[in-house]
């Protein structure tokens, strides 16, 4: 492969990662927001508390996110810092397995014994724990956790979604709020899911109505409850 078509590759693919989890935030925001004011407003509150309702599910909804990223992705971190710890001691303690362990795993993808023995020296002659990273972990530079950058930008990503339905609040007049909301953050799904799409590489129409169904379902359902609650209270 070419310099250039591997510097390619790897720009693509660290795309993809960072654009699905910003889609991914948006889409939350979108859904949870409009379904948390279509609820409300279904149970026949006045527009002020729909509008309150809907300023903390985003504060609320933003901050979950950012916390949950930040927890899991930390703890995929310590996982690969304790995977990489181990590693450096297996290393250190007896080289002449880790050669072996390294050529039987380019043996078994299909290389012969004495190449996978020459290209496992060699790999590990230049940065063993590199080698072993990345061939036996499957960590490397690019897959490398970053709990804050995750939380930050699921936060943000949240908060640039739910931000619309909330919009649609302000501007909607109060009789067509549930309708203008609904169809306004279909609209906002489905162009999310088209772009998402799009820029991945994936069938455009297929994820496209599958993110438009799911949220659909939700405010379809937080509606119904709300109704409900509403008159019962
Ligand atoms: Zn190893």
């Amino acid at each position: 492969m070419t310099r250039l078509a591997m510097h390619h590759e790897r720009h693509l693919m660290s795309r993809v990662g960072w654009l699905r989890a910003a889609v991914l935030g948006a889409n939350d925001g979108i859904v949870s927001t409009a379904s948390l004011i279509i609820g409300v407003a279904a149970a026949a509150a006045p527009p002020a508390d729909i509008l309150i309702a809907g300023t903390a599910g985003l504060v609320a909804g933003a901050m979950s996110m950012a916390a949950g990223e930040y927890v899991s992705v930390s703890s995929q971190s310590d996982t690969e810092q304790a995977d990489l710890a181990r590693e450096r001691t297996e290393l250190a303690d007896d080289v002449d397995a880790e050669i072996d362990e390294l050529a039987g795993i380019y043996e078994r993808r299909g290389v012969d014994r004495a190449t996978a023995e020459t290209v496992a020296r060699q790999l590990m002659a230049k940065d063993a724990l590199a080698a072993h990273a990345r061939d036996e972990l499957g960590i490397s530079d690019m897959t490398t956790a970053r709990p804050v950058q995750a939380a930050l930008t699921s936060a943000a990503t949240f908060t640039a979604g739910a931000a619309l339905p909330l919009a649609i609040v302000l501007i909607a007049p109060a009789a067509l709020l549930v309708g203008a909301v609904a169809i306004a953050s279909l609209a906002f799904l489905a162009l999310l899911g088209a772009l998402g799409a799009g820029a991945g590489g994936a069938p455009i129409m297929a994820s496209t109505i599958r993110v438009t169904f799911w949220g659909a379902l939700a405010m379809a359902l937080t509606a119904g409850i709300g109704r409900l609650v509403g008159t019962a209270v």
